[in-house]
């Protein structure tokens, strides 16, 4: 992979920050491209460092035997790219590494003493600026003073149907949470995904890099950056965004930043209350409603998980961005547990249901819970499929069950991993 021609340009409604990527094998170039409205242009810096940590993991599966820059690199980032590779070599057992190269190595000095945090909207994401508010005074240099909302992640997904309506309505309303408390939100695109879309790469490699990438496209007014992490340390899995992998995304010129791992889910939630308007612009669905005016469905599993929460820490008469908002026996038991990262928020819940006396909905959640060993099992016996089969174990499985349901549309061996332990 090379990665040249970064230029900083100025359009009639949007500043864009852009860089020219080839492949090895690949006679077409690619344009990569992290674009801001016009009013946010200051925030860009022109650097290679966004190209290098988003592209980083494309590189890395699509076997290239180089990443090189056609320009200045960080020797941070140098140092901190090649940590996530091995890191990623360690947990996915690659057995090349491509070698990155640049045409020259200079650090770079921060231009601003402010904080950033990626804000989606989702339950920890908001926990962690409310927290930052509670701890830190307005003018102190941890809080954050700007919010980075994307689209080109989970909205604007390339697996998944255009979600721009559902952007601008949240751009719109976190904007105008955000303001009284000194954060401005940072409106972004980006098409990196568009280079390597499957939503089982996003979640194992790429959603934090891309992360990083981003943050170091708008590092012009930010020092450091969080992505909140969703799980406490002890239960995590080799993915996209883990406590071991985002210590890396730093430069010389953008440290990234992480506390969330330390708390448990309902200690996250004890953060809204120095900020309880924050519950009103809740945005977790993956599904959002179309032509709505509310961004969460209500009824899909992390909607109805997220109603739980907000019961049981009695917050669910201010969740006012669910187009259904009661709490239905209908709507836990259609409840699937498919991914093992949700145990955590589920026993949590159950432990609360109870002690609370919600009797019949927590009986519900337990006798999901009691089946959590078949989940923790095929985890661990698909990680030592993929590790020392190469994915021979579930190629079989999908050829068996292909040939004795040939009607049945067999699922794909990228998709049956996603059931298992997927980005939820
Ligand atoms: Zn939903």
């Amino acid at each position: 992979m090379q990665i040249s021609q970064l230029q900083q340009t100025t359009h009639t409604q949007y500043c864009q920050l852009s860089a020219k990527v080839s492949f090895e094998n690949q006679q077409q170039a690619h344009q990569v491209y992290f674009r801001v409205p016009l009013a946010f242009s200051h925030h860009i810096r022109l650097c290679f460092e966004p190209f290098l940590f988003s592209l980083l993991p494309i590189a890395l599966v699509k076997q290239e035997q180089h990443l090189h820059i056609e320009g200045a690199l960080c020797p941070d980032s140098l140092a901190n790219a090649t940590s996530i590779l091995k890191l990623f070599q360690l947990w996915y057992q690659h057995p090349h590494l491509p070698k990155i190269t640049a045409q020259s190595y200079q650090v770079q000095q921060p231009t601003s003493t402010k904080a950033g945090l990626f804000l989606s909207g989702g339950v920890d994401s908001m926990a962690s600026f409310c927290r930052s508010v509670q701890t830190y005074p307005a003018d102190h240099p941890r809080r954050f003073a700007h919010a980075f909302f994307v689209y080109g992640m989970d909205l604007g997904d390339p697996n998944k149907p255009d979600a721009r309506k559902t952007y601008q309505q949240t751009v719109h309303a976190l904007t105008q949470f955000l303001q009284p408390y000194g954060c401005t939100l940072v409106p972004v695109t980006t098409n990196v995904r568009q280079l390597y879309g499957h939503w089982r790469f996003y979640a194992d490699y790429h959603f934090g890099p891309l992360m990083a990438g981003i943050a170091h496209a708008l590092s012009a007014k930010t020092s450091e950056f969080t992505i909140a992490l969703d799980n406490q340390i002890q239960n995590y899995v080799p993915r996209g965004s883990h406590p071991l992998l985002n210590k890396y995304f730093s430069s010389s010129f953008l440290t990234s930043q992480g506390l969330l791992e330390a708390y448990t889910r309902l200690e996250k939630y004890a953060f809204f209350e120095g900020v309880p308007d924050a519950i009103g612009y809740l945005r977790v669905c993956h599904s959002p409603p179309t032509n709505s005016q509310y961004t969460n469905c209500g009824q899909c599993e992390k909607c109805v998980r997220t109603k739980l929460e907000l019961l049981v820490n009695g917050y669910l008469e201010q969740g006012t961005n669910f187009a259904d908002q009661a709490i239905t026996v209908q709507h836990l038991q259609q409840i699937q547990l498919s991914n093992i990262l949700e145990l955590e928020y589920y026993q949590a819940i159950e432990t609360a249901l109870t002690a609370q006396q919600y009797d019949e909905l927590a009986k519900i959640i337990r006798a999901k819970l009691t089946k959590a060993w078949r989940l923790r099992f095929k985890h661990k016996l698909l990680q030592w499929d993929q590790r020392h089969l190469d994915h021979r174990l579930l190629k079989t499985k999908n050829k068996l069950l292909a040939w004795l349901k040939p009607s049945k549309k067999s699922e794909t061996l990228l998709e049956s991993i996603d059931n298992i332990s997927g980005k939820g």
